[in-house]
């Protein structure tokens, strides 16, 4: 299993796309669609048209602002330039249906596209897409908003991606002995803010559930004005990497 950093950032970083990562097992999966990423995802040399599924972790902007630009993108090439696209499939949590068609009825050129669109949320059960298996947990972020972070299993090994979470027992629980966890550091632990882990947490994270590796990611600017790596290594003695955009750790 590879993983690839697409986006380390947020909606305005200067430096760093917003949230998405690239997942290849036998599958090539992307998690999240931040503003800058689609850019980072051509800069990979991975072919974008071959991507059969999507998996949302929750509908802020700043994780799926780019699927805009690649849906429009994947429809040219397959309706336009006479390419071959497979079918797509694009999972969320709740509120995934609803928003997605309101999407493809309302955006020119986004209706009746030629390759199959199939829409799903998540619900508690885990899914097998080919041999990699997904498990998605409900996180706490913001209130009246459905938000998952997601567990992908492949070949005995196991990453988690907490997408935007506040700490919470629904979190340790997904991380539970991963070989890596991906976890939404917005803030330092010295100026932690609202609805995100801070460094701090990730380490707590990390630690309480026992994983190999942990990687810091979903920077605001001001998470870079400290050193969030030391941060989290106060609450966890494993491995911990600062996340970078383009960063591919293989498992
Ligand atoms: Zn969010
Ligand atoms: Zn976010």
């Amino acid at each position: 299993m590879h993983l690839t950093i697409l986006g380390s950032g947020t909606n305005v970083h200067p430096t760093r796309a917003a949230a998405g990562y690239l997942v290849q097992t036998d599958q090539t999966i992307l998690l999240d669609f931040g503003p800058r990423t689609l850019m980072n995802l051509i800069k990979t040399g991975v072919d974008r048209h071959g991507i059969t599924h999507i998996l949302f972790s929750h509908f802020h902007a700043d994780h799926f602002s780019d699927f805009i630009t690649f849906f429009f993108d994947s429809v040219i090439y397959a309706k336009h330039e006479g390419g071959h696209r497979p079918d797509m499939t694009l999972i969320g949590p709740r509120g995934t249906i609803r928003l997605l068609t309101a999407i493809m009825r309302t955006f020119p050129s986004f209706s009746r596209p030629p390759f199959k669109v199939t829409l799903k949320e998540v619900s508690a059960k885990a899914f097998m897409i080919g041999a990699t298996r997904v498990v998605p947990k409900p996180v706490v972020h913001v209130p009246d908003l459905s938000s998952v972070g997601y567990r992908i299993e492949y070949q005995g090994k196991t990453m988690v991606y907490s997408g935007d979470s506040q700490y919470c027992d629904g979190l340790v629980r997904l991380c539970a002995e991963a070989d890596l966890a991906v976890l939404d550091c917005s803030f330092p632990a010295n100026k932690p803010g609202p609805v995100h882990l801070h460094a701090g947490q990730c380490g707590q994270v990390a630690r309480e559930a026992g994983v190999g590796q942990l990687i810091l990611s979903h920077f605001y600017p001001i998470a870079d004005r400290y050193d969030v790596k030391a941060q989290a290594g106060e609450r966890y003695r494993g491995k911990i990497r600062k996340g970078r955009d383009l960063l591919t750790i293989r498992l």
